[in-house]
Order: C-alpha cells, then structure tokens, then sequence
C-alpha cells in the first residue's frame, strides 16, 4: 500500500459540490444591515460579481467549475492524501491517521481554492481591484496571488497584531503585487472610528472586514472578496473532500472520524461536507480555539459579519459582532461567527465541536513535526491536537478508527510562534 496517494490532473472535480441542496432545513435567508429584511440579490452587487452572487443563493447540487479555474488548479491540485503511519506509530495507536495536505499550494494553504475562482469570476465581469482582510496572512496571500494571476489589482487590509507578527506574509503578498495596510488604519470611516476609541487597537477580523467592505462599497471598478463564511466560498473548498473521496477509495479505506480546525469554516466544510452531504457515516468534529469558542460558547442569533454593522446579518453561532479575541498565534481562527451551514449542521446535531488551548495545539503540532516532517500551521495545529486525542482513546479502547484530517496549510510563515513555544513564551489566557 503507498503512503501517499495521488491522483491525477483529470482526477480533479469538474463540479464543486453544494450542500445547500441537501441541508435538514433551509438556511434562514441573510438580513439587510438597515432594513432587517432578508437581502436580494441585488444589494450585494455592489460588494460581488453577479456568478458568485448566483452561487450563493443557488440550491443546485452541482456547480460546474470553469476550466480556466481548473487549469490554474492544475499548478498544484490534486493534493496528495497522506497516511500517518509514523504518527501512528509513535502514539502505537490502532487507529489508521490519513491527511489532506492543502499546504501544497503556492500560498501554503487550502484558501486559494476559493481565491482562483473568486478572481476569475470578478475578471470576467470587468472588475479592475480587489479588496479583501486577512487574520494570519494566509488569505490575503491567497488573493494576492489569485489576482496576480487574472491581471487584477488587490488591496489587503491586515489585523494590526498579524501585520506586526508576521512580516513575511505581507511580503509575500506584496511580491505578488498587492498592498498591504494595518488594519485598524485611518482609509476608511470605521478604521478612524476604531481607533478613536483605541489607538492601540490590536484589530480583528471583523474590523479588517468594514475597512475592506467600505473601501470596496465606495469604488465602482472594486468589489469585495471573503476568505470563509459564506455559502460560496464554503462550496469551492469542496474540491478537498471530493478529492479525498476518490484517494480513500483507493486506499480501500472510509474514515470514521474527519476533523478540520474552523476558523470561518471553509476548510472543515470542505472536506467534511462532501462525506456528510453525500450520504457517508461520519463524525465530523470542527475545532476551534478556547480564546476564540464560536460553536462551543457562542450563541445561535443573526449577527453581522464584521465589527462596524455594514455587511448583512447571518444567521450564526457568533460570540457577538465586537468581539475581539486574544492575539493567539492561529490569527486565521480569531472570528466571532461561522459559516451559517456549518450553524445549522451544529445545531442539527450532525456535526461536533471542541474548543482546544493553544499550548496543547503547540505540543501537537511538535509532535507531527517530529514525526511526519511537515511544519503544520498554527490553525491545523488545532485539528492535529484532536486527532491525536482521538487517536489515545482509540488505544484506550482498542479500537481500530479511521480518522481523516486536513492539514489546511504549512508553518514554514509562523516560525515565530513555534520560537515562542520552544523557549516557553506562550501563554494561554
Ligand atoms: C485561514 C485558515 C484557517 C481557518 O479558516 P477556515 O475558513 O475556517 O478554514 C485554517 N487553516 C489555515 C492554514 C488557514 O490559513
């Protein structure tokens, strides 16, 4: 048996796989920040082009990926599924640990999966500029090089303590030709306001996004793009778990148990939805950090996406909309919402969630580093962390489980963190 199961480029779907069609209940529609009555489509197109505007309202089961997106998918999809065995090894478990390596991609994480898409859709429909927020990085990197590669402009609004943490990632995206600002910044009305209040705001998500929804909101060749959330975005990460479909097959195996680290929710969604959606027998566990416990401590109400009030509101589990989490390190899972199907699912039972601490993610991120080699993220730390637990109790009870995880992104940008860790400068709060 390989170790490592790959596919080949025709291997790669043809159709993204849209779980709207196949929810317990409709998803209760989004608000309009003003009126509080459900959004049409067309109040979002002055911040979306008019086919992921489509998507995200469409119930179709199927949506047909272009092949100008497959192509550049080629670069670096399908991503290998890789079995553990010498982390089963070491932690002489009888369970069986395969991983979906998203860290393969350019950017070094499973975001450009929706960014080539994202950008090709603005591309086609005239849109000359970009803007977008970005927590650790990971997803203004991926638009970066998205855009780059449609010949557009992006502009990167970047949570204030990332932006100071993590030098490398802005000059990433600025080698791909984007421009990066500090989020709180004074370009907009509600970054002024932010800081106003708080000159040394460390920012958050939900800032970063009014700063980049108004800057878009108030250019007519700009629109807006999320890196999580929402419906659309959600459904082009399915190529990871209709991949990992096809290479479990291969390795003759179905997995028991499939986790993802959740920050908005697209790469648990992505590789889980596909295994719930279409009828496989799993328990799904999303995982999230305990400074940051959406699912596990948040409550299910429509909330806005963003610190100002200016998106539509969600209906979500939120921990309320000017939240601001503790600058941890895993910056791409401080949100205070998730995607509204991943709510419904959690609400319905059909999904899990555990809430772990950062010092426990650290001890098992070293562990899979010194075992199977890869540097994982911070965030996949957090999925890595309940595989391993998962894993020990499969011991316990000598139980042969099949657990399947996605390993969404490399650390090799995080390396100040891991410095924090081994010289015990990390604290949990
Ligand atoms: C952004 C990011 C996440 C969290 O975002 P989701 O939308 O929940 O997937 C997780 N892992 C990595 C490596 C990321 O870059």
């Amino acid at each position: 048996m390989n170790r490592k199961i790959v596919l080949d480029e025709e291997d790669i779907p043809k159709s993204w796989y849209n779980i709207l069609s196949d929810l317990p209940e409709p998803l209760p529609p989004p608000l309009h920040p003003a009126t509080k009555e459900p959004i049409s489509p067309d109040d979002l197109a002055p911040l979306f082009p008019r086919e992921l505007i489509m998507q995200e309202v469409s119930q179709e089961r199927w949506i047909r990926i272009p092949e100008e997106v497959r192509d550049v998918y080629k670069t670096y999809r399908p991503t290998p599924l890789i079995r553990a065995t010498r982390l089963e090894e070491y932690l002489k478990t009888p369970a069986r640990i395969y991983y979906k390596y998203e860290g393969v991609s350019p950017p070094g994480s499973h975001k450009p999966n929706t960014a080539i898409p994202q950008a090709f859709y603005n591309m086609k429909e005239g849109v000359e500029r970009l803007t977008t927020e970005t927590g650790a990085g990971q997803w203004g990197s991926a638009l970066c090089y998205a855009t780059a590669l449609f010949g557009m402009k992006c502009t990167v609004y970047m949570v204030r303590v990332s932006y100071n943490q993590k030098p490398y990632r802005r000059i990433l995206m600025e080698t791909w030709g984007g421009e990066v600002i500090p989020s709180p910044s004074n370009r907009t009305e509600s970054g002024k306001k932010v800081l106003e209040a708080d000159p040394d705001s460390p920012g958050s998500l939900g800032i970063a996004i009014s700063e980049a929804v108004e800057d878009a909101a108030k250019n007519e060749d700009t629109k807006y793009s999320l890196g999580s959330v929402l419906n659309h975005v959600l459904l082009h990460q399915t190529v990871i778990g209709l991949e990992a479909m096809k290479q479990m097959e291969i390795a003759e195996d179905e997995p028991d148990i499939v986790v993802g680290c959740v920050g908005g929710g697209s790469n648990f969604a992505g590789l889980a939805y596909p295994f719930i959606g279409l009828g496989k027998d799993v328990k799904a566990i999303a995982v999230e950090p305990v400074a940051c416990p959406t699912l596990t401590a948040g409550r299910y109400e429509y909330d806005f996406g963003d610190n100002a009030g200016l998106t539509p509101l969600l209906k979500m589990y939120t921990l309320g909309h000017d939240f601001v989490p503790p600058p941890i390190h895993a910056g791409g899972l401080r949100y205070h919402g998730d995607a509204p199907s991943l709510c419904l699912l959690y609400k319905h039972g059909l999904i899990e969630a555990r809430a772990v601490k950062q010092v426990p993610t650290f001890d098992a991120g070293m562990i899979f580093a010194r075992t199977e080699g890869i540097v994982p993220a911070p965030e996949s730390n957090h999925a890595i962390r309940v595989v391993i637990d998962e894993a020990l109790k499969a011991k316990e009870n000598k139980e042969e489980k099949v657990i399947l995880f996605n390993l969404s992104g490399h650390g090799y940008f995080d390396l100040a963190a891991y410095d924090d860790y081994l010289n015990d400068r990390l604290a949990d709060t």
